[in-house]
C-alpha cells in the first residue's frame, strides 16, 4: 500500500516538472523574441516612423545591411520615394540615391529614367556589350555597343522604290515589316521613302572622322554616333521621309511624321529619338529615325509612352533578372 502511495506521488511530481519546465521554455521563448524584434531593423524602423507598409518595402528591397543603417538615422522619405516609383530597379536604388544627393531639383521619376537608362555616366564611358542574341530587342546606343564587326546575316537589298540616293538593306523582319507600312501609308497617300539604313562599321568609322576631322570630337559627338555604337550597324533601322518631303529640318511638320507617329507601331516600328526625350536617347529629336522591335514591343513602347532605353531596362533587363531568380539560376 505504501509502496503504491510512493509511485503516485512520484508521478505527479515528474508531471508537475515536465509542465513547469514547458511554462519556462513559452516565456523565456516569449522573452527572447521579444528582445529579438525589439533587437531588429524592422521594430527601429517603426521607432524612426516608418510604416508597416514601407517597412515590409524596405524589407523585400535593401539587404540586412542596409536596413540596419536606416533603422539608425532619420526616417529617410526619398528612399520610399524612389521605391515606389513605377520604373523602380532595385540593382539601381543606390545609383538613384547618389544622382539624387548632386541633382535635388530633379524629380523622383526622372531620376529613375535617368539611371535606368545609364544616363548618370557620361557618354562612351560606361561600355555594356549589346546583346546580338535579342535579335531585334537588341538595344544599342552611347551605352550599348556592337562589336566591331558585328553584321546581321540576313541583310536584304530594298526595291528601288522604296529609298532614294545609295541602295538601301534592312534585315529581312524589318524589311517585311517596312513594305506593309509603306503599303498602308500609300494608301493613304503618302509616299515613304528611305534615305539610310544599315551602315557597316567601318562606313560610320568613315562618316566620324570626317565629321571630328573637319569641327573636332565635341560637333563630331553632336551630329554622329562613334562607330559601334551606331542603331544603323543593326539593319534594323532607317530613315525615313517621304517623296515630297526629305528635309530634316522640316520633316517633323510634314503629313508623313504624323502618320508614322500614330501608325509605325501597327507595323513594328517605332520612333526612335522622340523630341524632350533627348537626355534619355542621347540623341536630339529625329522625326525620321524608325526602328524595327516587331509589333508586340513597338505596341508596348508606344502605349506606355516610353523611350526604347527606358523600356528596354525595365521590361527586357530587369524582368529577365526577376525571372532568372525566381527560378533560382
Ligand atoms: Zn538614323
Amino acid at each position: 500500500m505504501a509502496k503504491k502511495y510512493k509511485l503516485k506521488k512520484q508521478a505527479k511530481y515528474f508531471i508537475w516538472t515536465i509542465i513547469g519546465s514547458i511554462i519556462v521554455i513559452i516565456i523565456s521563448t516569449a522573452i527572447y523574441k521579444d528582445y529579438e524584434y525589439k533587437h531588429s531593423a524592422e521594430y527601429n524602423l517603426g521607432l524612426r516612423g516608418y510604416t508597416d507598409q514601407e517597412i515590409k518595402l524596405l524589407a523585400k528591397n535593401l539587404d540586412e545591411k542596409k536596413l540596419d543603417e536606416l533603422s539608425t538615422t532619420k526616417k529617410n522619405e526619398t528612399i520610399i520615394e524612389f521605391l515606389q516609383a513605377k520604373y523602380f530597379i532595385k540593382n539601381n536604388l543606390d545609383r538613384y540615391l547618389k544622382y539624387y544627393e548632386d541633382n535635388k531639383k530633379v524629380t523622383i521619376d526622372d531620376i529613375v529614367a535617368i539611371v535606368n537608362t545609364n544616363n548618370d555616366y557620361e557618354f562612351y564611358t560606361h561600355d555594356i556589350k549589346s546583346d546580338t542574341k535579342k535579335e531585334e530587342l537588341l538595344l544599342c546606343n552611347k551605352f550599348y555597343k556592337l562589336e566591331n564587326d558585328y553584321k546581321p546575316d540576313d541583310l536584304v537589298t530594298m526595291k528601288n522604290k522604296y529609298y532614294y540616293g545609295e541602295a538601301q538593306v534592312l534585315r529581312e523582319d524589318a524589311y517585311e515589316a517596312f513594305i506593309d507600312m509603306w503599303t498602308a501609308a500609300n494608301e493613304e497617300g503618302i509616299y515613304l521613302i528611305v534615305n539610310s539604313s544599315y551602315r557597316d562599321y567601318q562606313t560610320q568609322e568613315e562618316l566620324y572622322n570626317e565629321y571630328k576631322e573637319s569641327f573636332g570630337t565635341a560637333q563630331a559627338d553632336s551630329v554622329a554616333s562613334r562607330p559601334g555604337y551606331s542603331e544603323h550597324q543593326t539593319g534594323l533601322s532607317a530613315d525615313i521621309f517621304s517623296k515630297d518631303n526629305t528635309s530634316t529640318k522640316t520633316f517633323a511638320n510634314s503629313n508623313a511624321y504624323k502618320w508614322l507617329v500614330e501608325n509605325s507601331y501597327k507595323y513594328g516600328f517605332i520612333l526612335r529619338y522622340p523630341e524632350g526625350k533627348e537626355n534619355l536617347t542621347g540623341y536630339s529629336f529625329e522625326a525620321w529615325h524608325y526602328r524595327y522591335v516587331g509589333k508586340k514591343v513597338a505596341k508596348q513602347v508606344h502605349d506606355k509612352n516610353l523611350t526604347y532605353e527606358e523600356y528596354y531596362a525595365y521590361y527586357i533587363e530587369n524582368a529577365k533578372k526577376v525571372n532568372s531568380k525566381s527560378k533560382g539560376n
